[in-house]
């Protein structure tokens, strides 16, 4: 007899830990099956261990500038295995908080590979466990192209057991995790090159963004390389990892190369077969916007769908879903219109709602109007090096209603999150505007624009 449960999640990490905390708040008798270690994705091999990435490289950035300030600072080096062993510590101590924070929540956890035996049941360990209500939170995994010698590089999980400062390394891809640990990289002190398919990185997010960033990575000495169709890779003759383009180039030199090429959901494996479930064509679970599968009792949320792949977002969709299914909100679901998100870049980008093109493509060139401003923060009056600072406001209609908020410069991070609230609720360029401004900050620039 299979041991039955009301909530059985697949998928210990941000979406499936976050549902199944909520469904037993409610009483619901839920479980977690985990494959690898708790926590998931973001905290063992995505945003934390790479914020912490970031912030050394923060930090190389602030000892450049100190002595603009008047310190005498001579920084004799980094060590990478010091910051190695704590960030390692630092995720043990949170997989920990995790485990506890599963056991108070009356939340059972089972360690091991959960498989579909039919729509109601899953095997692990060679048991059976069934349930009312399954949901498929597996995340995803990074991919691999398909081109000879394409073991010779490695992915962001391998980059984080990385033991050594790679001193020349490319980066191969465009989105914002190729851009975040091409820029971290490049601010540590390595030597960084990026390479891309098409002329532009980050090609979703607003123009003004990656132009800007793709300036600025440029004028800190990250090499791009723009259109490039990789053939294959190969160890050259000193033993660095050499590359050949389709257009018959080669590059050579560096000690490690990253796949950063995108994600893939973990489907693969997961007895769907047995189920009905149905998959997009790159394996996505499909579902709809209460993130109901096609079957019933089946639901998917996180990485796995494919859809706004952001921790907060798995997290917020598990909440409601628990909220839907144990906690008698019939109409609980996540609204995804208006998500925020950060791209912990040098600098780093803070953006919500639509961007220029996208709001001229669905208003027309007449209702929409934008504000832009450039400028220089205020902490680099003192320091040689500069970075820009640039904002834009798209708004839309005779009542300007802001649609878009996009941010490129020192503390976009921590700026856009109260400015999303201010977008979700429907501010218009009037509510900015008297909206009295902080002095002398970069923020108060977006309640100041003509
Ligand atoms: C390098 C990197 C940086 C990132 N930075 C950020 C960031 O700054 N901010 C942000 O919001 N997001 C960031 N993300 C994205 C974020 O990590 C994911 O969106 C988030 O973890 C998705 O949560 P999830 O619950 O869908 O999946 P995961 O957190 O990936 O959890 C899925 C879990 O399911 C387990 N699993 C899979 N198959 C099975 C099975 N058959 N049986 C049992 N267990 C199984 C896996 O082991 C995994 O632990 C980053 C991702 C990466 C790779």
């Amino acid at each position: 007899m299979a041991k039955h449960y009301d909530f059985l999640v697949i998928g210990g990490g941000s979406g499936g830990i976050a549902a199944a905390k909520r469904a037993a708040g409610y009483g619901a008798r839920a479980a977690v099956i985990e494959a690898g270690r708790i926590g998931g994705t973001c905290v063992n091999r995505g945003c934390v261990p790479k914020k912490v990435m970031w912030n050394a490289s923060t930090l190389a950035e602030l000892l450049h500038d100190a002595p603009d300030y008047g310190f005498d600072v001579k920084v004799a080096g980094f060590d990478w295995s010091t910051i190695k062993q704590s960030r390692d510590a630092y995720i043990e101590h949170l997989n920990a908080i995790y485990h506890r924070g599963l056991d108070t929540a009356s939340v059972e956890e089972i360690a091991g590979v959960g498989v579909f035996r039919d729509p109601h049941t899953i095997a692990v360990n060679g048991s059976a466990l069934s349930a009312d209500h399954i949901l498929i939170a597996t995340g995803s995994a990074a991919d691999i192209p398909d081109v000879p010698g394409a073991e010779l590089g490695i992915t962001s999980d391998d980059f984080f057991e990385l033991e050594h400062h790679p001193r020349c390394v490319m980066v191969v891809g465009a989105g914002y995790i190729a851009v975040e640990l091409a820029g971290l990289l490049n601010g540590l002190g390595s030597e960084v090159s990026m390479l891309l398919r098409k002329e532009i990185f980050l090609r979703r997010f607003e123009a003004m963004l990656r132009e800007t960033l793709m300036e600025e990575m440029q004028n800190a000495g990250v090499s791009i390389m723009p259109c490039i169709h990789l053939q294959q890779l190969s160890r050259a003759a000193d033993g660095t990892i050499q590359l050949s383009t389709a257009s018959g180039e080669t590059y050579s030199g560096f000690d490690t190369l990253i796949w950063a090429i995108g994600r893939s959901p973990n489907t693969r494996n997961l007895g769907l077969e047995h189920t009905g479930v149905a998959t997009a064509q790159g394996g996505q679970i499909v579902v709809d916007e209460y993130q109901n599968a096609n079957v019933a009792g089946i639901y998917a949320l996180g990485d796995v769908t494919g859809k706004w792949m952001l921790t907060p977002v798995a997290i917020a969709a598990g909440r409601k879903l628990a909220d839907r299914l144990f906690g008698s909100q019939p109409d609980a679901r996540l609204e995804y219109e208006n998500i925020p998100t950060v791209i912990f870049s040098h600098p780093p980008i803070g953006t919500v709602g639509m961007t220029e093109d996208e709001a001229h493509e669905l208003y027309g060139h007449s209702e929409v109007k934008v504000y832009q401003s450039r400028f220089t923060n205020m902490y680099h009056a003192v320091t040689r090096r500069k970075a820009p600072t640039v904002m834009k406001l798209v708004t839309v209609g005779a009542r300007e209603k802001v649609v878009g908020c996009h941010i490129i410069g020192a503390q976009a991070d921590e700026m856009i999150q109260g400015f999303a609230v201010a977008v979700k609720m429907g501010a218009t360029k009037k509510d900015f505007d008297r909206t009295v401004a902080i002095h002398p900050t970069s923020a108060e620039e977006l309640v100041l624009m003509r």
